[in-house]
């Protein structure tokens, strides 16, 4: 089968699209077909070696396709469903092996390629504004990169829940697109301070959440923009890590809050993650919760993938198709 390996760490000319055996499903697995694979920021992180993954390996953390073959001690899923994962690793692929209770049936009217744009970006907004903080009606949240993919569905179902959304985004084109998922704000981030903004915007009461998934040029200044025990929910670091940091801050700031959150942690458990893929797509399904799967690549031009979103060229979700 055909697959995009990493044989050392580099830019998007690291993946290569090669022929590697196909995998067989061994206790406890199945073998998925897959329909659609996602593209995520982490795909990005441990292509350059940012997150350690030891050499060679096939990249891709989620995906959806058709149950081709189940190993010994699999009763469910059947061959024939239709399934949907996330969080493990190969998903760049023709074919991939997939413990059985990491996977998820895709329900009826839900296609493939809705799973695959799901699950990752998906359940981590769900888990971030259900669980990490879990949003109120009265409650003001800042989205950054509010346009990307967590962002559309992030500000979504803060929404859904009832809050006041402000949103940061780099172009006009995608503050339209954050409007349009319910952003109430939205802030040009690369030409305006967005910390004045806030403080405006919210007259001076600031904000009871961030979720910041950009780091490095907004971590900072955020901090600014809490209300008194506020909470920080640091998800990410599109531009760059956040440096050392000094816990007598939060203190200084409003007896803040602060969590780096991985969404590993809120699926850890087969309940956990039956019930947030379920709420994600049902609402999915009954139209509640819009997906924008901006772009569909052939698997082997996983590179160019790369490049754009790399490139702040998205706005929504890629998917490579093999
Ligand atoms: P996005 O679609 O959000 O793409 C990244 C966006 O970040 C860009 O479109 C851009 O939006 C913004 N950005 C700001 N500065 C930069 C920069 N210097 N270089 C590139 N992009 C920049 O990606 P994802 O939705 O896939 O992921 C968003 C982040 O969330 C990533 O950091 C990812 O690792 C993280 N994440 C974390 C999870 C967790 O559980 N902790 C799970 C899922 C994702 P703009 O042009 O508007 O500034």
């Amino acid at each position: 089968m055909k697959a995009i390996r990493v044989h050392a760490p580099g830019g998007p000319e690291a993946l290569r699209y090669e022929g590697v055996e196909r995998p067989a499903a061994a206790s406890g697995q199945v073998l998925v077909k897959i329909e659609a694979a996602g593209v995520n920021f982490i795909d990005v992180y441990q292509r350059t070696g940012h997150y350690k993954v030891p050499v060679p390996f096939t990249l891709g953390q989620e995906a959806a396709g058709t149950v081709v073959a189940v190993g010994p001690g699999v009763a469910e899923p059947r061959v024939g469903d239709r399934v949907a994962y996330t969080s493990i690793l190969g998903a760049y692929a023709e074919y991939a092996v997939v413990p059985a209770d990491r996977l998820v049936a895709l329900p009826d009217g839900v296609s493939a390629k809705q799973g695959a744009a799901a699950m990752l970006q998906g359940l981590t907004a769900h888990y971030l504004a259900t669980s990490t903080y879990p949003l109120k009606p009265g409650d003001a949240c800042l989205v950054h990169a509010a346009a990307g993919g967590v962002g559309l569905l992030l500000c979504q179902i803060a929404k859904l829940r009832g809050a006041r959304v402000l949103g940061t985004v780099s172009t006009r084109e995608k503050a339209a697109l954050a409007r349009a998922a319910g952003a109430d704000e939205v802030i040009l981030y690369t030409e305006q301070d967005f910390e004045s903004d806030v403080k405006r915007l919210t007259n001076g009461a600031g904000l009871q959440v961030i979720y910041d998934s950009v780091g490095k040029t907004t971590f900072e200044k955020g901090l600014s923009c809490l209300a008194l025990r506020g909470m920080m929910v640091l998800y990410g670091q599109s531009s760059g890590p956040v440096g050392l940091f000094d816990p007598q801050v939060l203190s200084q700031k409003g007896s803040l809050f602060l969590t780096r959150p991985t969404l590993a942690h809120y699926i850890a458990t087969r309940a956990d993650l039956l019930a947030r893929a379920g709420e994600v797509l049902g609402w999915i399904k009954i139209g509640k919760l819009t997906q924008r799967i901006e772009r569909e690549l052939p698997l082997a031009q996983a590179a160019e993938a790369h490049r754009l979103l790399e490139g702040r060229k998205t706005s929504g979700k890629v998917l490579l198709i093999p």
